[in-house]
């Protein structure tokens, strides 16, 4: 049954950028790094030290918004943000406030229907995209024993894209969709490597409910629906997380707004709150109110100069882009008649999985059945060996010759091929393992003489131009006893001693 109200979703994606140093000093930014090992007195904020932009971080984040389909400023600026917490030394962290370099986008994601065989696409609006200085690491002692707790700044400073989205998602899955494309566009894109486990790519999910009104409380009120007070939910450190965050609140936030005799929820009179996801009990924990803009004191960075961004350097941020996934889908469905499930599976692989497709669709000529070999050949195999295909030992030529050449028959075609993976084998000595019978003509010949004799009723049917399902029957009997048998030669066979009788 379907909820009697609207979940609204709205995402803040923060992602860390794939430069060598810092936003505004030259210190490394790498992750794993023994703590406090990467700092210097610009990310320190120690007195008389000056920042200076990183170039290929501005690029990279150009690069990400352009991607979202933002607009991008011609004249940004810096701004302090001000608040105290042991692991940000200079007491305000430089941001964008006002003028943020990137704004109004959008994406496209893809929706899975319920049989997870087909696709619905959707557009996310993105309100903006800025750049920002990360805040160091609280290390808190988790040995039960003691309450130390240790602060690591190598963090400090590196640079974060911020990607803040409209309230455009309605469900869980819609939110994990919107993640799921984001990683693989700016991984793709070489932006970010977006790992969750590392924080490479953080999300905080803004959610509440929309309960219509009824009745005459519509009438007095005017109102179509209420909604619900906002709740910012942090440490979401998983997708998985991020889908049981928003299904909690929720329900959380109907079970309240039922409850709600003094008009709290109706009427809008609770601060928006945040919350921390706690995992392993599966709720939420209110934390504290949510600051206004005005409780941060935001003011121009008296350090940094604005940036101007010229046509040039836009132009040259595209042209670094290359094909995005939602445009790559579309043509792998144009260009190879694959399905939308299709399109999506590979191209969520990356792409150079793509590539590797597309040389063996190019040397068998048929891109629906590449497909169908590389998801029941390729892409378990991948799994199994925890293996990347650019390390495969079948590159794409081996591949296709093995698909030309090797069994028909796919469960054959599956033991020999991971016999020739396991053992190193060639092919005539995988099926000589395998005990896969090469059958020559003459064999199959007979084979057909046989089964005609011994199925006259199939027989006959096989002669029925109205029955050309008949003789499918017919390659079944046959494959039997010759599973590996090619269907196109078993047919002609069929069909010369149909034709003799
Ligand atoms: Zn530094």
């Amino acid at each position: 049954m379907a909820e009697p109200y609207k979940i609204v979703i709205g995402l803040e994606v923060h992602v860390q950028l794939l430069t060598k140093t810092k936003l505004f000093c030259g210190c490394f930014n790498k992750f794993g790094a023994k703590p406090n090992t990467q700092t210097c007195p610009v990310c320190l904020g120690l007195p008389g030290s000056l920042p200076v932009m990183n170039e290929l971080a501005f690029k990279l984040a150009t690069r990400a918004a352009l991607a979202l389909n933002c607009q991008i400023a011609g004249f940004t600026k810096w701004d302090r943000k001000q608040y105290y917490y042991p692991d940000l030394p200079k007491n305000y962290q430089i941001s964008q406030y006002d003028l943020p370099f990137s704004h109004d986008g959008w994406l496209e994601i893809n929706i899975a229907k319920d049989t997870k065989k087909d696709y619905v696409a959707k557009k996310v609006g993105i309100i903006r995209a800025h750049l920002e200085e990360d805040a160091g690491k609280n290390l808190h002692d988790e040995s039960g024993k003691g309450a130390d707790t240790m602060v690591d700044l190598n963090r400090t400073g590196t640079p974060l894209l911020e990607i803040v989205s409209h309230p455009d998602m309605t469900s869980p899955s819609e939110a994990i969709a919107y993640l799921e494309e984001i990683r693989l566009m700016l991984r793709e894109i070489g932006v970010s490597d977006c790992e969750m486990q590392e924080g490479s790519l953080r999300c905080d999910a803004n959610v509440n409910i929309h309960v219509p009104v009824i009745g005459t409380e519509r009438v007095d009120t005017g109102k179509d629906y209420h909604a619900t007070p906002l709740v910012e939910i942090k440490n979401l450190n998983s997708f998985r997380a991020v889908g049981k965050a928003i299904e909690y609140e929720a329900k959380r936030h109907y079970a309240e707004y039922q409850k709600d005799t003094q008009g709290t929820f109706r009427f809008g009179r609770m601060l928006k709150t945040t919350a921390g996801w706690d995992d392993a009990r599966g709720v939420t924990v209110v934390q504290r109110h949510k600051e206004d803009a005005a409780d941060y004191r935001y003011f121009p960075e008296p350090d940094l100069v604005p940036v101007v961004v010229s046509e040039a350097e836009i132009a040259e941020a595209r042209a670094a882009m290359g094909e995005l996934p939602q445009a790559q889908r579309k043509r792998l469905v144009d260009q190879y008649g694959l399905t939308a499930y299709d399109a999506q599976v590979l191209t969520a692989k990356g792409r150079a999985t793509v590539a590797y497709f597309e040389a063996v669709a190019a040397a068998l000529g048929d891109g629906k059945a590449t497909s169908n070999r590389m998801s029941d050949l390729i892409y378990p195999a991948l799994t199994e060996r925890k293996e990347e295909i650019a390390a495969f030992p079948f590159d794409a030529a081996k591949f296709a010759g093995f698909i030309r050449t090797g069994p028909t028959n796919s469960q054959a075609r599956r033991d020999v091929f991971k016999i020739m993976l396991d053992e190193g084998l060639s092919l005539d000595a995988a099926r000589e393992k395998a005990g896969i019978r090469e059958v020559d003509e003459a064999t199959l010949r007979a084979a057909v003489v046989a089964a005609l004799a011994a199925n006259p009723k199939l027989t006959e049917d096989s002669r029925n131009p109205k029955k050309p399902n008949a003789k499918m029957g017919f390659i079944g009997v046959v494959r039997k006893t010759y599973p590996d048998a090619p269907t196109d030669l078993v047919r002609r066979l069929i069909d010369e001693e149909l034709a003799r009788v």
